[in-house]
């Protein structure tokens, strides 16, 4: 019996995505690196200035954070873009539209001295349009407003759904589901905004469930980019019931009738 699992031989993976880069990710980023959990931060690059600040519905200010910070405060973590001016996309050209998705990536990338691959949708707006263009501007997935409700990683990386909002009755619920499933590849993708913690004061409530996810060794800890690069490997493998052949360009983990097994690129493996 064979099952693909993730590396180091985890059977699950656990990813959060915070949109739009505001003074609460730093705090936020304290508690993900308190338990070793990766985050992946879809940011506005022309927005990151504290002038750039609105009013929550609950009245709180909500500002940005400052970009000369990008580089110390998301070390660690995933940045991805989520472009430049948060603009309503479904009023733009295919021309603004890569304008929006490309000039941000340069801009983060410039900011943060690392490499910019995976693109957050600002608003409800996804469409093909969006995706063709996120291709074209070289982004390797595209992560929309709509979630899944699922453990199942998506199929299309173009059109990538978390699985669930922070803000969510059913969080607790959802994560216990998933510590608890046995389903190959299991994901729990937790997407919101880091102000949401402020303005519903749940920090506390997001730690505990952090903590309760850190203590399960079976679960690893990734950012969107890393998940989306070894699904693709997984899915380049050929997997049958009595053979395994790595065709992809990195080592690949499996569970081998109860034994953690991984192999290497090239690497074939057959049953006995
Ligand atoms: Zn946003």
């Amino acid at each position: 019996m064979i099952k693909k699992f993730y590396p180091q031989g985890k059977s699950k993976a656990f990813n959060v995505s915070y949109d739009d880069g505001v003074l609460q990710d730093k705090e936020l980023i304290d508690i993900l690196n308190k338990y070793g959990i990766k985050g992946t931060f879809n940011l506005n690059s022309a927005l990151m200035k504290q002038e750039f600040a609105w009013f929550h519905e609950c009245g709180m200010v909500v500002k940005r954070l400052s970009d000369r910070l990008i580089r110390d405060v998301y070390k660690g973590h995933e940045i991805a873009s989520h472009t430049l001016n948060h603009p309503y996309m479904d009023h733009l050209s295919a021309e603004e539209i890569l304008h929006e998705m490309a000039a941000d990536r340069d801009n983060l990338q410039a900011l943060s001295g690392t490499e910019i691959s995976g693109f957050a949708v600002p608003f409800d707006h996804y469409s093909d349009l969006i995706r063709e263009c996120a291709k074209i501007a070289g982004f390797e997935y595209v992560r929309t407003s709509k979630l899944s409700g699922s453990y199942t990683p998506p199929e299309d990386v173009y059109n990538w759904q978390a699985g669930i909002f922070h803000l969510s009755a059913e969080l607790e619920s959802f994560v216990d589901g998933f510590l608890d499933t046995d389903e190959e590849l299991a994901l729990c993708q937790i997407a919101g905004h880091s102000y949401d913690l402020d303005a519903e004061r749940i920090w506390e409530r997001i730690e505990t469930l952090f903590a309760k996810v850190a203590a399960d060794e079976s679960v690893w800890f990734a950012t969107h980019i890393e998940l989306v690069r070894y699904l693709k490997a997984m899915g380049k493998a050929v997997v049958t019931d009595k053979y395994i052949h790595n065709t992809s360009d990195r080592e690949l983990w499996f569970e081998i009738d109860g034994q953690t097994k991984s192999l290497q690129s090239g690497e074939e493996l057959w049953m006995k």
